[in-house]
């Protein structure tokens, strides 16, 4: 019997939910299912990696599953505040979604070719996951309607509105209400629009931004932060010049096998990512002046293990679900205590226990204090000058990641690679780590000493009948 049961929901979610192997809903879930699932609007506040995916995901799909013959699509809209949030929305609604049959579910953010984008339209998705500005886009070229929508999720809606989105979120809104409107009245029978809004930390804006966006809502809150919770918070005074020091010292007495570095800046996310591989780190970076395509492989790489230390910006700090990372590092403190609650929010996620450090200087303390009276907190601030650097404690990568040039649009699937893996190279399983399908790509993470073996078997075979391109990622 699963907890899930007594809420009525579709017999392929149901059994979604199973292969997902999640037995129970999390507190987040119990608390706003019910409403979530009856159609009401409902804006939720709830602690970071509590499980609000899976949350407005059963709304969306469950109502979508019942209107089988509702023919305009989209059927849902959801808007994040980041390209790498929304292509991991998508992931997730695509892993819930794999029991619907004919549930199209499509990404659309910018920073990569608007053409490919386009064309997936021509066959319009059930659901449409993005970000405000390359939605806005396409809406207004006259290439999506949003007439057919009936769930509209704002997720992380706090930081959308504060990154300068507000207008385009707006625009799509209005836009979605005039289509809403003009299908009603040829249709009469539109159903009501259900708006849901999710965040970790809407700083006491849950109420205004709720009546500016939802109708008669349901505002549910639990518990009031992320840091007392699963996260153990530690503070070092380090002097600026000592900080990438600093950060390598503590990555190594940690021994973490997977760390989130947050920078205030691009140049010090590029400067520090330098620094530390000259440590001897297998380090990846995220920041916003790098082509989308660099970013979505070293988020990839970080997140299959094939590297141990993501150092980022703040566009990584926004509801990104990594599993198993143990560590969060602010190089610097944010000016700001959502965005501190975000970062270190990246670790202790699904009732996992993580670890968060911050490097203060003497002006930071401030800040720290600042925080800490907020939060009701007590977070310790110790010496930096004990941090020791211990090059033979490197926590080395246990995968190195081979990127295929195969996907699901070429109907290649995880067990399509893993087999072609264990039975053409004959490499153990034991020896293949995660595997994710992308749209047009996938990721491998291979112990090395197999690496050689299965890119070769991928220039000497064909896999599906196809020979598909191979190369290691690094
Ligand atoms: P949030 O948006 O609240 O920060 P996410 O939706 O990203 O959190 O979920 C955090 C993690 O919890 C994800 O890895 C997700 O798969 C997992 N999760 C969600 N719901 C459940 C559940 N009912 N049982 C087990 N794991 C869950
Ligand atoms: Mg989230």
């Amino acid at each position: 019997m699963s907890g899930f049961d007594k809420y009525n929901l579709n017999a392929a979610l149901i059994s979604a939910l199973d292969k997902l192997k999640f037995s129970q809903p999390t507190q987040t879930q119990s608390a706003c299912l019910d409403k979530v699932l009856s159609g009401e609007d409902v804006a939720v506040e709830a602690k970071t990696g509590s499980g609000k995916t899976l949350a407005f995901g059963l709304g969306i799909l469950n109502k979508l599953a019942a209107a089988e013959n509702e023919t305009a699509h989209p059927h849902s809209l959801v808007l994040c505040p980041t390209r790498e949030l929304a292509e991991q929305v998508n992931y997730q609604l695509q892993l819930l979604a794999r029991d619907i049959p004919n549930t199209k579910i499509l990404a659309l953010f910018g920073g990569v070719a608007l053409a490919p984008q386009l064309a997936s339209l021509r066959h319009a998705p059930a659901v449409v996951v993005g970000t405000p500005g390359r939605v806005m886009d396409i809406v207004s070229q006259g290439r999506l309607s949003l007439g057919g929508v009936r769930t509209m999720v704002l997720d992380e809606a706090d930081r959308m509105l504060d990154m300068g989105f507000s207008d385009q979120v707006d625009w799509i809104l209005n836009a979605l209400h005039d289509q809403l409107r003009q299908n009603s009245v040829t249709q009469q029978s539109a159903d009501r629009l259900q708006t849901l809004l999710f965040s970790a930390t809407f700083g006491g804006k849950i109420e205004a931004l709720s009546k500016r966006y939802q109708h008669q809502a349901s505002i549910i809150r639990l518990g009031d932060d992320a840091a007392r919770l699963n996260i153990t918070q530690v503070a070092y005074k380090v002097p600026s010049d000592k900080r990438a020091y600093a950060v390598a010292a503590i990555l190594t007495e940690k021994q973490s096998e997977s760390a989130i570095v947050f920078c205030q800046t691009k140049v010090e996310v590029v400067e520090l990512s330098e620094q530390l591989k000259l440590d001897g780190f297998s380090v990846v970076q995220v920041q916003g002046d790098m082509e989308q395509f660099e970013r979505s492989n070293a988020v990839n790489l970080f997140s299959t293990n094939c590297a141990n230390v993501l150092v980022a910006t703040d566009v990584a700090s926004r509801g990104l679900d990594i599993a198993q990372v143990d560590l969060v590092i602010n190089y610097r403190i944010s000016d700001d205590l959502d965005i501190h609650t975000h970062r270190i929010g990246r670790t202790g996620r699904a009732g996992e226990k993580g670890h968060a450090v911050t490097l203060i200087d003497d002006e930071d303390e401030i800040k720290l204090i600042a925080f800490n009276a907020k939060l009701n907190e007590d977070i310790p601030i110790k010496g930096g000058q004990s941090l020791r650097f211990h090059a033979n404690r490197i926590k080395l990568p246990q995968y190195v990641g081979i990127q295929l040039d195969a996907g699901k649009k070429q109907k290649v699937s995880k067990g399509d690679i893993l087999g072609a893996i264990t039975k053409l190279a004959k490499v153990p399983a034991k020896d293949i780590g995660k595997i994710q399908v992308g749209p047009q790509k996938a990721l491998v993470a291979v112990k090395l000493r197999s690496a050689k073996r299965i890119l070769a078997m991928f220039r000497e075979e064909k896999v599906k009948g196809k020979r598909i391109r191979a190369r290691k990622l690094s």
